[in-house]
């Protein structure tokens, strides 16, 4: 089953960490040189690469050689340094190869943005048609801290679902998700919350490092787009290579059936999520089970302000269920939580929908 995943992926993401690409504040350009040479390889075998670059803050970080505390906009001027340093050497390596490459610079109001979230996905495919290879990073001369998508297994994560891809690597320096009852390295997993999560809590107490909670969250957010994501150690060379021959390595984390594409893959994972909206159990079967649009007959509570069209998380009994774009503020809502459509259309003499939140508009998690 992993070998089959694997093989038939054509487009593939490829996220490159930091700690492969910068050392003591240095780029190891060796490593740019042998994942140009994967990718050439990767190409002929026709399949589409879309590579995902850390490395921005870490290069830049080279100009403040007296460590000083720096504040935001110091960090960010060196984002803007190192970003440019980043990004001339895949386009000089890369062209040795004979590949052309294109830089995008993503901030989360991009993912945010329904409307430039779209347009990212339209301008890369447009360069994979033109053969040419994106390397994307966040644009953190803008974006450092709070108002940053902040790691950039997110990011490609997030990349990933929007350009529909098939499989996305995350090139790290660990071998995978390990188990250390065991020392061995998970090679699938298919239900992260039953299977992973409690060994991410495991490598944090026994070793002390973190990073691979970030992955298991990119990996929700590709598996329930359908994409199958893998976490490999990018120090082995031909990584890339060997992965998508079949050679097992690393670990895969396999894709659900039931998925969630476009518009309701952005509203699970890229929207930002303004409040919250509870209902009870009839109302869950409705929405969960048969498919229907959320009513606000079935409304217990309404958390939080926001306006219609908002993204807001559903929630049954304590746990999310789901996230979906409201037709209702939450003041409107507040008046008619509880209410039939026959009641609320008396009341509001048709001026408020029938649907709090659409079928259309409801991802379910
Ligand atoms: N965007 C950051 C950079 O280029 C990296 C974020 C991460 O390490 O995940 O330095």
């Amino acid at each position: 089953m992993r070998e089959n995943i694997i093989k038939a992926a054509k487009r593939v993401i490829i996220k490159v960490g930091t700690s492969l690409l910068v050392k003591d504040n240095k780029l190891q350009t060796y490593f740019i040189t042998h994942l140009a040479q994967q990718i050439v390889q990767l190409r002929a075998q026709g399949k589409e690469c879309v590579v995902v670059t850390s490395g921005a803050v870490g290069l830049g970080a080279e100009l403040n050689q007296k460590r000083k505390t720096l504040n935001r906009t110091e960090q960010q001027a060196l984002a803007a340094i190192g970003q440019s340093r980043l990004m001339q050497a895949y386009d000089h390596i890369f062209a040795q190869n004979d590949l052309m490459t294109a830089q995008m610079l993503v901030t989360r109001d991009d993912i945010q943005n329904r409307h430039n979230y779209v347009s990212i996905a339209n301008t890369l495919k447009q360069l994979i048609n033109w053969n040419i290879t994106p390397i994307i990073n966040e644009n953190n001369a803008i974006s450092i801290e709070a108002t940053a998508i902040g790691d950039n297994d997110t990011l490609a994560a997030l990349i990933a679902s929007q350009a529909q891809a098939d499989l996305l690597v995350l090139l790290t320096s660990v071998d995978g998700l390990i188990d250390y009852k065991n020392n061995q390295v998970i090679e699938v997993v298919t239900n992260i919350d039953k299977e992973a999560s409690e060994l991410v809590r495991q490598e944090k107490t026994s070793l002390g490092t973190g990073g691979m909670a970030t992955k298991l969250q990119a990996a929700r957010i590709v598996n329930e787009s359908g994409i199958a994501m893998l976490i490999a150690n990018g120090k082995q060379p031909h990584v890339m290579t060997d992965l998508l021959q079949g050679i097992n390595i690393g670990t895969l984390f396999c894709p659900r059936k039931k998925s969630l594409y476009g518009k309701k893959s952005w509203i699970a994972f890229g929207a930002d999520c303004k409040g919250e909206i509870h209902i009870d159990r009839g109302a869950q079967a409705a929405v969960c089970q048969r498919g229907k649009s959320l009513l606000a007959s079935g409304v217990t509570q309404v958390v939080q302000n926001f306006s219609r069209g908002d993204t807001v998380a559903l929630f049954c009994e304590g746990q999310m269920i789901a996230r979906g774009i409201v037709h209702y503020s939450s003041s409107e809502l507040e008046q008619v939580r509880g209410c039939q459509v026959s009641q609320i259309d008396e009341r509001f003499s048709g001026e408020l929908p029938a649907e709090v939140i659409h079928r259309d508009n409801l991802a379910l998690l």
